[in-house]
């Protein structure tokens, strides 16, 4: 059985790609005629915090709103919805008769932390709401002051909701969620905006809530997170729009290496063609591809308002990848933006002049038509080249959204085609600030996947800002790492090695780690366990093979 129905399985029989398209079983919701349906639901377990992923428009958020009681699910019939207790009766035998018992007992209560915090300030009826304020009336346990604490929300009390930046929003939610006292917590994608400390911190807090008896859920793509953060985790995967399938519970490291792998063992299920591995020799600092071009840049510094940037003279080579790793306010953006000439140098002597291509952090289309006319103004003789098409324009999944209007785009379809637009424009430098912003995890995979091939093969230079770790190492050839306060004072180094960047990096963040046995990927250790004291004793806080 699929561990939900008592019946025999189907799913059991299905195999390899052929992603059924008119599945008429184990559907839990189905949101009209032709919409679309959930099959299964992801089972949470008390006093463990159960993570989900899966590609969007899969039915995370859908599950979410089923187990919180927000949504009853019609199991299918969306024209005849059945009663409650007919509800309970299909769900027997599974772990979830009990939990959904409880919900119609009224006897659970849910919190949710929305997916999208920018519409927050708009859902706040009260004019003139601070931060302050709305901890005032939310809080119903004690943590607040540790909350503010970790999260870095004490400077902010007096701070108007409504003039919060995305990071400060984003540790905002996840407070007052936090402060409530529930049966079941859910984070509805908590890393947006954060830098890689902060995701950390916003991790810890969620952990920080497991009791007992709380169920706890975390929608996330940011897959170090996600491993970092759960207990165990459920795969969905389907067809965006049209059908979601929720898996068995997994263990963390299957759950992630089976969704990176693209494939579910168990079920004889290949959902994604292409895998994910981290060979060493792609990642590693004796990469020895031959370089034919070095270029350079000076020392330089910019002083921004109350920020000051030092940046120490570098020098690359085409074919390579070198990541920016730094906390928020660290001067990233600053850099590239002097790299690529849009900010002047204190001394304009140092000025920089490369031939560059950009993707800036924030994306804001002014352009009045449809992403094949910005394809065609911008980048046509590439996009009109079949090479490109099959390695970047196709992967990135253009074609569902190539008509439709630039304006209208959403915020993981508006990075796709910047991705396809920065590749595409004749340079020598590429310059990609923070490409994962709201891609999913899987477009994440296709993203890293397509930069890097084009890198390569094109024989050009990226400097790519990233804190999404496994993104960042799976693309990093070498690294510049800030150190300094952020919004203050902070130092580029020079782009070094992989090994030697990360150890700085990650011992300022004081977290070690381990790679996976079977795909290598980079994985957080747990804090003061045996090998995260090894690794930190003898300043191995990246990888120890
Ligand atoms: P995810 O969180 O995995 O991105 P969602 O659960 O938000 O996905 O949505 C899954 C699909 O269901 C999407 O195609 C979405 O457009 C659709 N959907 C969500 N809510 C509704 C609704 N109220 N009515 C009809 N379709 C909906
Ligand atoms: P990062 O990309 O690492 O998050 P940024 O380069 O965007 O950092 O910003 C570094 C610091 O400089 C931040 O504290 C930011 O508020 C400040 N800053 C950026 N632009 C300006 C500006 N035009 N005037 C004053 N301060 C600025
Ligand atoms: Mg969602
Ligand atoms: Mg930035």
């Amino acid at each position: 059985g699929c561990g939900i129905c008592v019946k025999k399985c189907p799913f059991e029989a299905i195999s390899i790609l052929n992603l059924p398209t008119n599945l008429s079983t184990h559907v839990t919701h189905r949101y009209a005629a032709n919409a679309f349906k959930l099959h299964r639901l992801p089972t949470p377990r008390p006093g463990q915090v159960l993570g989900l992923v899966g590609t969007n428009g899969i039915g995370k958020s859908t599950a979410l709103k089923v187990l919180s009681g927000k949504l009853k699910p019609n199991l299918g019939r969306y024209d005849d919805p059945p009663e409650w207790t007919e509800i309970i009766k299909y769900f027997r035998g599974s772990d979830l008769q009990n939990f959904f018992t409880k919900v119609l007992e009224d006897d659970i209560k849910a919190v949710t932390k929305p997916q999208y915090v920018d519409q927050i300030p708009r859902s706040i009826k009260v004019p003139n709401m601070t931060v302050g304020k709305m901890f005032d009336r939310q809080s119903e346990m004690d943590n607040r002051n540790q909350l503010e604490e970790d999260l870095e929300l004490k400077h902010l009390q007096a701070r108007e909701v409504s003039q919060l930046s995305g990071g400060e929003l984003q540790r905002f939610a996840i407070a007052i969620a936090s402060v409530r006292k529930a049966d079941v917590y859910m984070f509805d994608e908590p890393s947006s905006y954060l830098d890689i400390r902060q995701r950390l911190a916003a991790a810890r807090v969620i952990r920080g809530l497991v009791q007992p008896k709380n169920y706890i859920i975390v929608v996330e793509h940011d897959l170090s997170t996600l491993d970092y953060l759960s207990d165990f985790i459920c795969v969905f995967y389907g067809v965006p729009g049209v059908y979601g399938v929720v898996t068995l519970p997994y263990s963390v490291r299957e759950g992630i290496n089976i969704f990176l792998d693209g494939m579910i063992p168990t079920e004889n299920m290949r959902f994604r063609e292409e895998s994910l591995t981290f060979r060493i020799a792609e990642t590693a600092d004796e990469n020895l591809a031959p370089n034919v071009r070095t270029l350079t840049y000076p020392n330089m510094t910019k002083t921004l308002g109350d920020f000051k940037l030092h940046v120490k003279s570098g020098q690359f080579s085409d074919s390579e990848i070198i990541v920016l790793l730094g906390e928020n306010g660290m001067g990233k953006t600053t850099l590239v933006q002097l790299l690529g000439g849009k900010l002047k140098p204190d001394n304009e002597a140092d000025q920089v002049s490369l031939r560059v291509s950009m993707k800036p952090q924030t994306i804001s289309p002014k352009f009045p038509g449809s992403v094949r006319m910005l394809l065609l103004k911008r980048i046509k003789a590439m996009f009109m080249h079949p090479q490109f098409n099959s390695d970047v324009i196709k992967p990135m999944n253009l074609e569902g959204i190539i008509d439709q209007d630039v304006q209208t785009l959403s915020g993981g379809e508006l990075q796709r085609v910047a991705i396809c637009l920065v590749l595409g424009v004749p340079a020598d430098v590429l310059l990609i600030d923070e490409p994962s912003a709201y891609l999913d995890s899987e477009q994440r995979i296709h993203a890293s996947k397509v930069i890097k091939k084009f890198v390569m093969s094109s024989k050009r230079t990226a400097f790519i800002v990233e804190h999404d770790f496994i993104m960042a190492t799976y693309l990093a050839d070498k690294v510049i790492v800030f150190e300094g306060s952020p919004g203050k004072e902070s130092w580029a180094g020079e782009p070094e090695g992989l090994l030697t960047g990360m150890n700085k990096f990650l011992k300022s963040l004081d977290i070690t780690f381990r790679r996976d046995p079977t795909n290598y990927r980079p994985r957080i250790n747990k804090n003061h366990s045996v090998l995260d004291h090894e690794q930190k004793s003898s300043g191995n806080y990246f990888f120890v093979e």
